[in-house]
């Protein structure tokens, strides 16, 4: 199988190069030549993550030096469960995909990728630095996905001041091969930077420079396969297809959910679930794409005004249309995030992140009859524990924290602080990590 821009770069790559590269040459993003209609029927509902996620993603590596180490990739990536909690009968349920080292779903991503990089250096001339600018979550699950890799070397850039304490901490407690910069700046700032040093000569003659941001198609293969799981075992037990409400940002998660209804998983409907930045509902409603700046709210990890997964949708269903037959989407604010996040700790016992809750507030906006048409699954993508700050206020009580954060939260941390610039960027890469 083969990989190709969804840009004018027609070229195909193997898995390899898609994976090492992040971003096509062009500037777009590397998505499957074809889709291999024979896959689905030859995977089995009930069968442990692990195994399943080494069949499936077979085909995709067909060919590729990464085939005969899949097994072992996802061995390492799908060491922790998803699992599928009923909620309200078979109506409706939460699949948890917070149960890995940092608690939120992009640990599963981060480490398919992780280990699949870390099989490609031995023989390679130079150490490949991994750049991720992060307003909070991603950081924390690229670094622990990374931490320790031989060959690789991991910079996290986040804005300083401007990340909870809980996140910060998740951040800066590695050390290592992992390097902790906090930028006097904004968000934006630590992703203009990383841009920059995308295509700084220097930077780039010391390095092989990559990203692990959900542009890496190594990030997006390995959540394809929760959602084809997922909806084989709601076939299995209910006898129909899953809908999903799915917590979107930069829609990784989402443009996963697709590709597996695409490659023929029982997948009925698809709903998209944003806080108030509304650029995808909007489009979805008028047809008309306007990115803007991002606005903050209290899921931040979907503080995100021109998401970048959407050109991977666009190369599928290329205008509004067509989109709105696959999907739909909704906006949700913060006042309803709040609302949501103490109705539902009052009436399930379930303790919402902040994200989690747009997409229980999503299927509660849902009719009557579109609620009872299908087996709903809401997609809970981060422990609450880890917006406790957010959290506690609204239910009155402390959340319980799991082991794997707690860890987190023991170990010391350290960070360097630098300008904004290129420049202080550069020296932070030359020196040795804090
Ligand atoms: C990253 C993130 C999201 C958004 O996921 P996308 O793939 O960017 O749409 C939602 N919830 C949490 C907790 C996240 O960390």
């Amino acid at each position: 199988m083969q990989f190709v821009s969804t840009r004018a770069e027609r070229q195909p790559v193997g898995l390899s190069t898609a994976l090492t590269r992040g971003l096509a040459p062009d500037g777009g993003l590397y998505v499957p030549q074809e889709w291999p209609a024979t896959l689905l029927p030859t995977l089995n509902a009930g069968e442990a993550l692990a195994p399943l996620a080494a069949k499936f993603l077979a085909p995709f590596a067909a060919g590729d030096a990464l085939a005969p180490a899949l097994p072992a990739i996802s061995a390492e990536a799908f060491n922790f469960p998803a699992p599928l909690i009923a909620l309200d009968g078979s109506r409706l349920g939460v699949l948890e995909l917070f149960h890995g080292p940092t608690a939120a779903f992009k640990d599963f991503g981060a480490r398919f990728l992780a280990a699949a990089l870390a099989r490609l250096r031995p023989g390679a001339t130079r150490t490949l630095q991994i750049l991720v600018a992060t307003s909070g979550d991603t950081g924390g699950a690229v670094a622990a996905a990374f931490h320790g890799r031989s060959g690789i070397e991991v910079a996290v850039l986040f804005p300083l001041g401007l990340v909870s304490p809980t996140q910060q901490q998740q951040l800066s407690c590695w050390g290592g091969n992992v390097r902790t910069l906090g930028v006097r700046g904004s968000f934006d700032d630590c992703q203009r930077l990383v841009k920059q040093a995308f295509v700084d000569p220097s930077l780039r003659e010391r390095w092989e420079l990559s990203s692990a941001n959900s542009i890496n198609l190594g990030r997006l293969l390995p959540q394809t396969l929760y959602y084809v799981a997922t909806s084989l075992a709601v076939r299995e037990q209910c006898g129909g297809p899953a809908s999903f409400v799915i917590p979107s940002g930069n829609l990784g998660n989402a443009t996963a959910c697709v590709w597996a209804q695409r490659l023929g998983a029982p997948i009925a409907q698809i709903v998209l679930a944003h806080n108030a930045n509304r650029t995808v509902p909007d489009y979805l409603a008028n047809g008309e794409l306007r990115v803007r700046a991002s606005v903050p709210t209290l899921a931040s990890a979907m503080d995100v005004g021109n998401p970048s997964n959407l050109e991977r949708l666009s190369a599928l269903y290329p205008d509004a249309a067509r989109l709105g037959a696959v999907v739909s989407a909704v906006s949700v604010d913060d006042d309803a995030i709040r609302a949501r996040i103490r109705t539902d700790y009052e009436r399930y016992g379930v303790i919402w992140c902040p994200h989690t809750a747009t997409a229980a507030e999503a299927w509660a906006r849902l009719s009557p009859a579109q609620r009872e048409r299908g087996h709903w699954v809401l997609v809970a993508t981060a422990h609450p524990a880890k917006f406790r700050e957010i959290v506690e206020p609204l239910i009155g009580r402390p959340v319980p924290v799991p082991a794997s954060l707690e860890r987190l939260f023991r170990r010391p941390a350290r960070f360097l602080e630098i300008d904004a610039t290129l420049d202080a960027l550069r020296g932070a890469l030359a020196g040795a990590v804090p």
